[in-house]
């Protein structure tokens, strides 16, 4: 199983990445909680709030 994680910055959620496709941060971190799956975040008032402009997958908490 592949171990998820999440970026600390902007929590966008990738199986394996050393650079975050979404803000370009390189923290991540596997414990997380939760997620919601963002299609089309121009369209998306969470996505505003959360600062998400790439289609993904995001963590909805993170709990370290
Ligand atoms: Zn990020």
């Amino acid at each position: 199983m592949i171990k998820e994680k999440a970026c600390r910055t902007c929590r966008f959620i990738v199986e394996d990445a050393k650079v975050c496709p979404n803000c370009g941060g390189n923290t991540f971190t596997t414990f997380w909680r939760g997620y919601i799956v963002i299609t089309k975040p121009e369209e998306s008032e969470i996505a505003k709030k959360m600062g998400i402009t790439k289609p993904g997958k995001f963590a909805l908490r993170l709990s370290r």
